[in-house]
């Protein structure tokens, strides 16, 4: 028997976050005053303090800025998946996030791979992963 897969809880700062996700979009935040942008979701700026900001959508393409594969699942959920990628990605607008590769063996992962977003849908949410982006696509 499967384990179902651990979700996000959304709480009052990540909930703009998720709820984009949800509709397949990848959104960072990015300072009124300053103009820098980032992920995970903080209330404030965490370069200027600021405390306006606004959501803005990613086009969804980045590059592996670090990873680490997976041996051992801390999950029951992940233990079909193994051995697994999670990995930063540093999307072209600026902002990281960790998330995890798809449709790519471990040991062909390289700082640096050009990726692509693509969404998995559980539930009524939707998890941001992605793939090795191939020439022209
Ligand atoms: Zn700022």
């Amino acid at each position: 028997m499967n384990e179902a897969r651990p979700l996000p809880a959304p709480d009052e700062v990540t909930r703009p976050f998720w709820s984009a996700c949800a509709e397949h979009r990848l959104c960072f935040q990015q300072c009124r005053a300053c103009g820098y942008r980032w992920l995970p979701a903080s209330v404030v700026c965490p370069r200027c303090w600021a405390g306006e900001c606004d959501w803005v959508p990613s086009e969804g393409e980045g590059t592996v800025f670090s990873l680490a594969v997976y041996h051992r699942a801390y999950h029951p959920a992940f233990q079909a998946l193994l051995p697994y990628v999670v990995a930063v990605i540093e999307l072209a607008e600026g902002p990281r996030l960790v998330s995890n590769l798809v449709g790519v063996q471990p040991q062909d992962v390289s700082v640096g791979m050009a990726v692509r977003l693509e969404f998995l849908d559980l539930d009524d949410r939707a998890l941001p992963l992605f793939r090795p982006r191939t020439r022209g696509g």
